[in-house]
């Protein structure tokens, strides 16, 4: 383990650009799908060059692409992208399945996503060890991935049972006045590279139950996960004779990301990646009157009080800000610190972190707590803001390095000494980089949580109630996730998940966010021999 320059790091580049090359050129044993090892890959019905394109039948017809297993950079499969033309096939199939899907009553929907979740939770251990390899994350986090979507398909069986509506009271006698909820037609779902498999499935449990069909553009660098779950949907319609297209797939680049945002044919789009990114796509579907469902970037805080208790604070902290390696929209990346125990749990933390220094590694191997970032990319970003942090007046209390091995492994890293307000602070940097920040009040912490344009989740921790509600009230946190001793990161499917300002305002997964998904058509039914007009007018 080293510190690696700029020399080092353009020859672990070269050595990634090789691997690509070498495997590119050479026969099929340099593939991971081909090594015993990873035989899960072919137990999930993977091959070595596998069809990006689902619209009912398997066929794509863009470029061939390898995907990397950021542990090693080495090639795992390839995958054949979709074109816009193959969205165009694609986006009228799915359609088409939405006309007879919507007729289908919401309870026997229900039972199709409950068939689902169980085909998932038999391919659990495998399907989540696809997602670790794929993206990073070490098999734990894989494995919980796929338990989110599962839990997501047991409510949304529960909830295909009460998609209700209200009765009000009308004004006019012999009058109705009711809601009904509605399907939208076909939701787009574009999911980013850090949640492969979780963020389709909470979209897809809750689009199905109520009524929609869906169309899936996945992260260009995760698209064996997205075949390997339309794969076990695929099965689960054919078993129940009704259209694949019902959850078509489409992998490929922005081109195809664009295809899906402009067409209008796509009711929902519900988009998760970047605020850079969202913020374009939010605007091309508002303009055409699209819906939108936007999960945009986070920059959260954990508050660390004076009256907190410093045993909880430290394993939620490193939980956190290391967990996923950093990738976690929902990462800790602010510590905003007590003047009183500041020394203490940045003392602490910094020896936390150096105990985790031998679990860093293959994200497969059961020892392993930190996995590597995604591409090399993520590394590029991690050492320009930490160079940037240290420009800015800020120390490294521990970390800063990449490490000198194959794969995309880094250090994480603690960081002193810098404003609330520094640049690189207010930034999403998508990497495992904490910065600790004294503060001397409550009042000064919430204002410093609130002072960045993200809005996602946020934590506070005290053991003083009137702390709590002020936290969790209008004086308190404006985030969409406002915890109180626990951490930002790792929430429940059953409250609705989501964040304010430029995380986009979108609401996923529990709760009453379903109704992102439908259309309420608010009915007024006379059931009297008479027409009187409401607010009492005559038209006579
Ligand atoms: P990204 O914005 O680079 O890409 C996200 C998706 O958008 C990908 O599928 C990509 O191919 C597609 N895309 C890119 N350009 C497009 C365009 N012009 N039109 C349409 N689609 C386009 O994000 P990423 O690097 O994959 O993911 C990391 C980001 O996602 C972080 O900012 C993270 O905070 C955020 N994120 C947010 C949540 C949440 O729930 N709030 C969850 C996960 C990730």
């Amino acid at each position: 383990m080293g510190v690696l320059g700029a020399s080092g790091a353009r020859q672990t580049i070269s050595r990634v650009l090789l691997t690509v090359r070498m495997s590119s050129s050479s026969s099929s044993p340099l593939l991971l799908i081909n090594d015993p090892k990873y035989s899960f890959l072919k137990e999930l019905g993977l091959k070595e060059e596998n069809a990006g394109v689902f619209n009912g039948q398997w066929a794509a017809t863009g470029p061939v692409v390898e995907s990397v297993a950021p542990a090693s950079n080495s090639v795992i499969a390839k995958v054949q992208n979709g074109t816009v033309a193959d969205w165009e096939k694609a986006i009228a199939a799915t359609q088409q399945a939405h006309k007879q899907w919507r007729t289908v009553p919401a309870p026997k929907r229900g039972e199709i996503v409950r068939q689902i979740g169980d085909k998932l939770r038999h391919n659990l251990t495998n399907l989540g060890k696809l997602v670790s390899l794929e993206m990073g994350k070490i098999q734990a986090e894989g494995i919980g991935e796929v338990q989110e979507y599962v839990d997501i398909c047991d409510f949304a069986t529960g909830l295909s049972r009460s998609l209700a509506g209200q009765v009000l009271p009308s004004e006019r006698p012999g009058h109705a006045l009711l809601e009904q909820w509605n399907p939208l037609g076909v939701v787009g779902i574009i999911s980013a590279f850090n949640f492969p498999c979780a963020v389709y499935g909470w979209n897809n449990a809750l689009a199905l139950v109520c009524g929609n069909s869906c169309i899936w553009k996945p992260a260009p660098t995760t698209p064996l996960t997205a075949i390997a779950v339309t794969k076990l949907v695929e099965s689960v319609l054919v078993e129940n004779k009704l259209p694949g297209s019902l959850c078509s797939l489409v992998c490929g680049e922005g081109d195809v990301g664009q295809a899906l945002v402009k067409d209008k044919r796509v009711n929902l789009v519900s988009f998760t990646g970047s605020t850079e990114v969202g913020r374009i796509v939010g605007q091309q579907v508002q303009g055409r009157f699209g819906k939108v469902l936007l999960e945009l970037g986070g920059n959260n805080a954990i508050i660390v009080n004076d009256d907190a208790d410093l045993d909880m604070v430290i394993p939620a902290a490193v939980f956190a800000a290391v967990g996923t390696a950093g990738q976690r929209c929902t990462t800790t990346r602010r510590l905003l610190v007590h003047e009183k125990v500041y020394d203490e749990v940045v003392e602490r933390m910094t020896r936390a972190y150096a105990q985790f220094e031998s679990r860093i590694g293959d994200p497969l191997e059961a020892n392993t707590i930190i996995g590597p970032l995604h591409n090399q990319h993520g590394v590029l970003k991690y050492k320009a803001a930490i160079a940037e942090a240290i420009a800015s007046g800020g120390k490294v209390a521990y970390g800063g390095k990449v490490l000198e091995r194959d794969g995309n492994y880094v250090l994480p890293t603690i960081i002193t000494g810098l404003k609330g307000d520094a640049e690189v602070v207010i930034r999403e940097t998508f990497a495992p980089i904490l910065y600790v920040i004294k503060i001397s009040n409550l009042d000064e912490a919430i204002e410093l949580n609130n002072s960045v344009s993200q809005g996602l989740s946020s934590s506070l921790f005290t053991n003083n109630i009137q702390n709590v509600f002020k936290w969790i009230g209008p004086e308190g946190s404006d985030c969409g996730i406002v915890n109180v001793n626990i951490p930002t990161s790792g929430a429940e499917i059953g409250g609705a998940f989501g964040g304010e300002k430029e995380t986009g305002g979108g609401r996923e997964s529990g709760s009453d966010s379903w109704k992102q998904y439908m259309r309420r058509s608010t009915c007024t039914i006379n059931h009297s021999k008479q027409l009187p007009l409401a607010q009492g007018i005559k038209f006579e």
